[in-house]
């Protein structure tokens, strides 16, 4: 991938780019039944870069009937696992292959540094889709330790349609932690990316044709959450939802299924992730650096940001120096520049929405040590600067509700089990961070913080092997993994009788 470009060279490349921008259903584009369009605006700019088909309940009635009748004929879900493998080989093969160009269509869609989308999107997106393909093959069933008189056998088997509504912060690297699994797992799938950033799911569905994947097993479908969204969370004809976006929709998908089909739902919620650095950390730069990038990292648009800065009150003013000193370096530029390490925030409306919780941090009495406004107003986009809020209760707004932006909030404890309590009073459980050199202390944290993921010295580490998702209210289920093929297959059990 072309990481390497300037910024020169990745302007004139976005200057002849083509937009892929209507609905994928059953291996063609199609415009939305309605004919309606939605804008999708470039974050940095505020400029239009094209009209987007607005699908709705029409076109997901399409989708999915193609989805359904592709399964139902077996090309996909029937076909030796060995095939399927090499397919979804050569789908990652394409991805890595048009890497310059998703690269772009995803920084231009959603304002994240090309640098970023060149080098961590793209390739993750396309290595995650590896990883299911090469696993597929690998992966046996069960005899059950019965008496002599039978043969139990169980099975994973598809669970059939699937419909994956995914959001925008990591719009293709979501998608693909959807994709890879559940096409891995011989399913068809309809997939909704969210309206601010349809385009690199729109693009790669050809890609996936062009792989050998049959038409209608992978649909894509855009459009606005109530519409298209809504009608994937209630459609009868839909098995699975597998969903990565705010807690608040994800409680919605939980509504759409019982009052339709009672389909399985998936939930990859919000977080409002505990940095807990402890006095006897081993190494106090680095903590402050994995905490700057832990919260300031794709303009604090994370899932598992770290949020909560929980620092022991001996050294918290050292490390809040710190941090401020690695933030200084990382202010908001021209996501198109490949020095650029922080970019635009994804609309005005999520801009906003983040001002209004620096307001309200403000207004709630926290000290704001750094940053807490709008930047880069010239072109008209909607940056904002590294902001960090000292002195924070964590009973305060901005320490309890996710804000999905550059904004961290600093919280001081005195011992060990108070880090804990804070840690944990939340109503979120995706992800925690502890910081010591103490390993009975590190082990007693990892224990008592109620996450899916804890980290022990390091921030926001991990890779497709391990599994991702949350406790409480950052949902269940769990991406990434082999744990992640379970979310998409059902136990069958072939009870045969060999008695007597
Ligand atoms: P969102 O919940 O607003 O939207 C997510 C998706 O749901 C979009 O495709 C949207 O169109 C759709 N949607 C919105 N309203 C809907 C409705 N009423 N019915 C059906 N669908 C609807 O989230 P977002 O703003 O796109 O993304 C940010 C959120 O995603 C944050 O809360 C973040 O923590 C979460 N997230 C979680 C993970 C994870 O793995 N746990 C990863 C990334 C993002």
């Amino acid at each position: 991938m072309s990481a390497a470009l300037s910024l020169d060279a990745w302007k004139s490349q976005a200057s002849s780019l083509s937009y892929r921008n209507q609905a994928f259903i059953d291996g063609k584009y199609v415009d939305a039944a309605s004919g309606e369009t939605f804008d999708c605006i470039n974050p940095a700019t505020g400029e239009v870069l094209t009209k987007v088909a607005a699908g709705d309940k029409a076109d997901i009635d399409r989708a999915v009937k193609a989805a359904r009748t592709a399964f139902e004929k077996g090309s996909w879900s029937q076909m030796a696992p060995a095939k399927r493998k090499k397919i979804l080989q050569k789908f990652a093969d394409l991805i890595e292959k048009h890497g310059t160009e998703l690269a772009l269509l995803e920084t231009l869609d959603m304002g994240k540094p090309i640098r970023d989308s060149s080098s961590i999107d793209i390739p993750g997106s396309a290595n995650c889709i590896r990883w299911y393909g090469e696993a597929l093959d690998k992966i046996y069933d069960e005899i059950a330790p019965t008496g002599p008189e039978a043969v139990a056998m169980i099975r994973r088997e598809p669970v059939g349609v699937v419909g994956a509504v995914v959001p925008w912060n990591f719009p293709l690297m979501m998608a693909a932690w959807k994709i890879g699994p559940a096409l891995a797992t011989g399913n068809s799938m309809v997939l909704k990316p969210a309206e601010q950033s349809p385009l690199t799911a729109i693009r790669i569905a050809e890609l996936a044709a062009e792989a050998g994947i049959p038409d209608g097993v992978f649909n894509v479908v855009p459009g606005f959450g109530e519409t298209a969204g809504q009608a994937i969370g209630r459609h009868m004809d839909v098995d699975c939802v597998t969903f990565t976006g705010s807690a608040e929709v994800g409680k919605y998908f939980l509504k759409y299924s019982g009052e339709s089909n009672m389909k399985r739902v998936s939930l990859e919620c919000g977080g409002k992730t505990p940095n807990i650095i402890m006095a006897d950390a081993p190494d106090l730069d680095a903590a402050a650096t994995a905490a700057a990038w832990g919260i300031f990292f794709n303009q604090g648009e994370v899932c598992n940001a770290g949020s909560r800065l929980i620092v022991e009150e001996s050294i918290k003013d050292q490390v809040i120096e710190k941090v401020m000193a690695v933030a200084e370096k990382l202010r908001p530029g021209d996501p198109l520049d490949p020095k650029t390490r922080m970019g635009a925030i994804v609309d005005k409306t999520q801009m906003e929405r983040v001002l209004g919780y620096i307001e309200a941090g403000k207004g709630e009495g926290a000290k704001l040590r750094m940053g807490g406004g709008r930047v880069n107003t010239d072109k008209g986009g909607f940056f904002i600067e590294p902001t960090l809020f000292d002195e924070v209760d964590n009973k305060m707004k901005i320490a309890q509700e996710e804000i999905f932006g550059p904004v961290l909030s600093t919280i001081s404890f005195k011992d060990a089990d108070e880090a804990i309590r804070i840690g944990n009073d939340t109503i979120y459980g995706l992800a925690a961070a502890v910081w010591t050199r103490d390993i009975t202390k590190a082990h007693k944290a990892a224990r008592a913080l109620r996450a899916g993921v804890v980290w022990v010295n390091c921030f926001d580490a991990g890779d497709i092997t391990s599994p991702f998702g949350g406790f409480k209210q950052s949902g269940f289920g769990r991406d990434k993994s082999l744990h992640a093929m379970d979310k998409y297959t059902e136990l069958k059990t072939t009870w045969i009788n060999v008695g007597a």
